[in-house]
């Protein structure tokens, strides 16, 4: 048994490298052993699943640990920033099932910052360049060799002053200049070497309007704005670990007493078959390449609520891969094992046949219609009941039947019983099929005494079908999902336009689907294991007229393994 399976046996969870922190610096009586951490989305694009990772941690540490958890929209680049997002963001963390304590916005701060950027001017600690962003690139040297330091670092306090309320006030063009941090070119931390504070844009933001005409750099920004709000645990992905002195280094020139928030970097989730990109995801949204950012196929949020993921799957597969210090890239396997471990559960087992045929049982009385007694879910017997018809002339799977068959074929073929599920046994007599060699219509009789439940049903066959009544079952569209891209890596190869690694079989769409009934009384979203087949939900493009299903994920196939073997 491992460790973890053990520690978890025993009713308690070994902690993660994170809470351990946080355990120590509550020990320690850090802060007031105040916890408080936020989960600060950049509002340029929806979140995906990548964000659910650190969705799961920031309001997960602080439930833990009876602190508090802020909604903080980084929104300090008005050029790729909009509303639209705001509101999606908020959207997609509910439905994830946490609730913040307050929204803060980055731009909140915007006047707090420009103080702050004063205030290093007036201490010598910032100044204005006027050199082009290549010239600053150019003299920034490699870990190795220290940096060039730029003609503009000395000049006089007074004249930084006046030329940042300059910038402030719209009288440079974007590039003209920028406030840079003045630390040490030679330090072996590049992100040390004189970083840029302070930018030129002139296009309005979605907040401030165009009362700003410079804009903070993240790494200018992020940590003030912990500090700002009281933040103690600062959680983010490993890419901001380089950050993290020049983090420290702010707060040290902000701070005032003896509170410090601290950044703590994890793993950010990758997933096979599939970008996590916001820049790649919008592209594929702008350029048609997908039906919007909730495209079933698209790795967001949204995507995944659309194609019948649960907030709970997606949290059990968080907790599952966990929280490491080393980047990796997770099997998008794992992510449907835990749907399908949560649908197997909540979802009503239903009838539909997604390639009909028709199955006539010729000795049924014409005429005569049974209603059938299906268990809704025989994982959660509180789930109950629910009736299918029965008749004369039903729909099977195309696939269920073969005339010529192999041996060990255990579906429907010319004189071998198999049993409708919650029905009878029945036996094939033949079929009728176009000049073509197109089945048409298969035969069978039925065996009165063979009704599911009844206590002379005993009969064993080997194969179970389902089918839906002809007279009875609703047309539906079914569309079935696919990987989106055809590599496990996409973002990995980088001599290739990422367009030309997509699936061009992603989507299926099947529009001669028939469903039993029941499934009329489905409200969107609603999820449904299709015996069988797979789970699948209602989708919201779905009317009276036309239901429309997305496929969720298919059950472990046992057919394929089936065929596998004959
Ligand atoms: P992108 O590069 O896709 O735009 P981002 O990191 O810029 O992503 P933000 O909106 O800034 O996106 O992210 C908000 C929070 O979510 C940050 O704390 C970030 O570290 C975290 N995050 C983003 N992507 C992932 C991921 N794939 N795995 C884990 N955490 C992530
Ligand atoms: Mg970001």
């Amino acid at each position: 048994m491992n460790e973890l399976k053990q520690n978890e046996d025993e009713g308690r969870k070994s902690l993660n490298f994170i809470e351990t922190f946080v355990e120590q610096d509550l020990a320690e009586s850090k802060n007031g052993k105040r916890i408080q951490t936020r989960f600060p989305p950049e509002p340029n694009g929806y979140l995906h699943i990548g964000h659910a990772k650190a969705i799961c941690l920031d309001f997960g540490i602080a439930q833990q640990y009876g602190g508090i958890c802020n909604l903080r929209f980084d929104d300090t680049n008005p050029v790729k920033e909009d509303v639209e997002y705001v509101g999606s963001i908020m959207e997609d963390i509910r439905w994830l099932g946490f609730q913040w304590n307050a929204v803060y916005y980055a731009s909140d701060y915007f006047q707090q910052l420009f103080d702050f950027a004063v205030r290093l001017i007036e201490q010598g600690k910032a100044y204005v360049d006027e050199q082009s962003a290549e010239q600053i690139a150019n003299q920034k040297g490699t870990p190795t060799q220290p940096g060039l330091e730029s003609p503009y670092r000395n000049r006089p306090v007074a004249e930084n002053l006046d030329l940042f309320r300059r910038m402030q006030a719209g009288e440079f063009e974007e590039g003209r200049m920028t406030l840079r941090a003045k630390i040490d070119m030679a330090s072996p931390n590049m992100h040390f070497r004189d970083p840029i504070i302070y930018r030129i844009i002139k296009h309005p933001h979605h907040r401030t309007g165009t009362t700003w005409k410079v804009y903070p750099m993240y790494d200018f920004a992020h940590g003030q704005s912990d500090y700002f709000e009281g933040v103690t645990h600062s959680l983010c992905t490993l890419e901001f670990e380089v950050h993290r002195p020049l983090y420290d280094y702010y707060i040290e020139l902000l701070r005032s007493d003896d509170y410090r928030p601290r950044q703590i970097e994890f793993n950010r989730l990758n997933l096979t078959y599939t970008v996590m990109s916001k820049r790649k995801l919008l592209q594929l949204v702008k350029e048609g390449l997908v039906n919007g950012w909730d495209d079933p196929r698209m790795p967001t949020l949204c995507g995944y609520r659309r194609r019948g993921y649960t907030p709970q799957s997606i949290r059990n597969f968080v907790n599952k891969i966990g929280y490491t210090k080393y980047d990796g890239i997770i099997d998008v396997a794992l992510l449907e094992h835990a749907v399908r471990e949560d649908l197997n559960i909540k979802a009503p087992r239903v009838s539909a046949v997604l390639d009909p045929v028709r199955l006539i049982l010729t000795n049924y009385p014409e005429g005569q219609v049974e209603a059938m007694e299906a268990v809704n879910n025989p994982e959660d017997p509180s789930a109950g009941t629910h009736t299918i018809a029965f008749s004369r002339e039903l729909y099977i799977e195309r696939e269920d039947f073969m005339e010529d068959a192999p041996k060990k074929y255990f579906r429907m073929t010319p004189g071998q019983e198999v049993r409708l599920k919650n029905a009878y046994i029945v036996r094939c007599t033949g079929c009728r099929k176009t000049p073509d060699g197109t089945i048409e219509e298969i035969y069978a009789e039925y065996d009165p005494a063979t009704l599911s439940g009844r206590p002379d049903s005993n009969r064993k066959v080997k194969g179970t079908l389902h089918w839906v009544s002809v007279a009875h079952s609703l047309p539906a569209e079914v569309r079935l999902y696919d990987r989106l891209f055809m590599v496990e890596n996409p973002s990995e190869e980088k001599d290739k336009d990422f367009f030309e690694l997509l699936n061009p079989g992603s989507l299926t769409i099947l529009t001669n689907c028939r469903v039993e009934a029941e499934l009329k009384k489905a409200a969107p979203l609603d999820s449904f294991q299709f015996q069988r087949i797979g789970y699948f939900n209602l989708d919201p493009d779905s009317r009276d007229d036309q239901l429309i299903f997305n496929r969720t994920v298919s059950l472990k196939n046992t057919w394929s393994n089936l065929k596998d073997k004959e």
